[in-house]
């Protein structure tokens, strides 16, 4: 069984906006065990979307659009829809209700326009949006399925998974595919392959492993094919097993886990508290920490030290440290973690000092050194790692390897 997806929308071909619904429907279709076989972007053009659909119903089972279901001129996929069909609009009653209310709820006047979001074509099926004015569509013609999607990606979402996820079941027999991502952190890829190839050249013909890198992590995921899924469950547990045996020491999490809601929940769990003093990361440690919702019960604050004036009046970095270290130095991370565990009172604190770039370096610091202190009530930990020459990466990387050295110093 193939599908394939066509997002629709001028934006998309310009690239003001990325495309990040193909990305999105691409994961879940693969979860689902259904192959995708295409992806096309194409114009708010009638012509254009209605040769899409045709090339694509001569290959494929599956057709998903997105993109071009809202009230606006410029969103003609419904129209175009009943053309390629040879059918017409009629109000679905349900979703007229529901938009009505949206309306009177946010107190706003409802428009014609707005009106046009509950017709729906009448060969079709109407796919539920709990949340916005735009339902999907599901179109079963020819035993060929075709699916039009709001643009907006977190509408598109939901109705995927609420509305086409349970259709696609029905309709299809799927085939089990299982699939299991380990989370790693603070070692590169390559590093990661040499560790355990002996485990990876073991695995059987129907379980596969992907290297999924990204700054600062590497995801590994284990993908298992066959009919019984308890067994296939099983076997890539006991691989996984093996992972942990070899190289747990760099799994920080699993499937979505992410970095700092994996410490924020150690730290709740032992009953701990969290103080960070940023130079080169500016915050950004920080922003993560609190974007994780509950931190308040863990995380303190921050100090941000940008200036070298304010690592010495608010953190007690010394003149003579900063003369003879320098700003970027074990000596000068170590003080402003000491000082921020004890100013904020808490029991770990995190600092960060570094050249993010492009400016600043010298051939003993090069652009990208940075030195990162964790420090509980015992001890102080640092580290100096060389980031790259890109500024963003290596903020972002500084503030990964710092979660992931203060994660290793809790447990
Ligand atoms: P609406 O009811 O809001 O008009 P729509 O179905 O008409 O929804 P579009 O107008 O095509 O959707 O897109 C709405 C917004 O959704 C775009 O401005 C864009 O930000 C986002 N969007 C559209 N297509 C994609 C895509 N393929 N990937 C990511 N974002 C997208």
């Amino acid at each position: 069984m193939k599908a394939e997806i066509i997002t629709i929308g001028d934006e998309l071909l310009i690239g003001q906006v990325i495309d990040t619904n193909s990305a999105w429907l691409g994961q879940q279709l693969s979860l689902l065990g259904i192959s995708l076989y295409q992806r096309t972007a194409c114009g708010d053009s009638k012509e254009q979307i209605l040769a899409c659909l045709h090339d694509a119903e001569l290959r494929s089972d599956i057709i998903i659009l997105t993109g071009g279901l809202g009230p606006t001129k410029d969103d003609i996929t419904k129209k175009t829809l009943c053309e390629y069909f040879n059918t017409n609009l009629v109000t679905d009653e349900k979703v007229l209700a529901w938009v009505t209310h949206i309306f009177q709820m946010r107190k706003m006047p409802m428009l014609d326009i707005n009106l046009q979001q509950a017709l729906i074509p009448s060969n079709s099926k109407t796919l539920w949006n709990r949340s916005g004015t735009a339902p999907g569509i599901w179109f079963d013609v020819n035993n060929k399925i075709f699916i039009s999607l709001p643009g907006v990606p977190f509408e598109m979402k939901v109705i995927f998974d609420e509305e086409v996820i349970p259709l696609l079941k029905q309709k299809f027999e799927l085939p089990t595919i299982y699939h299991r991502t380990l989370q790693t952190c603070s070692i590169g890829e390559s590093f990661l392959a040499e560790k355990i190839k002996d485990i990876e050249n073991n695995l059987p013909s129907y379980i596969k492993l992907a290297y999924l890198p990204s700054v600062g992590t590497v995801r590994l995921r284990l993908s298992a094919h066959g009919d019984n899924k308890e067994k296939l469950i099983h076997e890539v547990s006991q691989i996984c097993n093996q992972f942990y045996e070899r190289i747990g020491e760099y799994i920080y999490g699993e499937d979505n886990d992410n970095l700092s809601e994996v410490v924020g929940k150690l730290l709740k769990e032992k009953n701990k508290t969290l103080a960070t003093a940023e130079s080169c990361t500016g915050g950004f440690i920080a922003h993560q920490i609190t974007s994780i919702a509950g931190s308040s019960s863990y995380y303190k604050g921050s100090i941000i030290s940008y200036d070298n004036k304010i690592k010495t009046l608010e953190l007690n970095v010394s003149d003579v440290i900063l003369k003879n270290d320098g700003a970027v130095s074990e000596a000068c991370v170590k003080q402003m973690a000491q000082t921020i565990l004890n100013k904020f009172d808490v029991d770990y604190a995190i600092a960060t000092s570094g050249i993010a770039g492009p400016d600043g370096g010298s051939e003993e610091k090069p652009v990208g050194t940075v030195w990162i202190a964790i420090a509980n009530k015992n001890e102080i930990i640092a580290k100096k790692y060389n980031m790259g020459d890109n500024r963003e990466r290596t903020i972002l990387r500084t503030s990964l390897m710092a979660l992931d050295m203060l994660r290793k110093m809790i447990l």
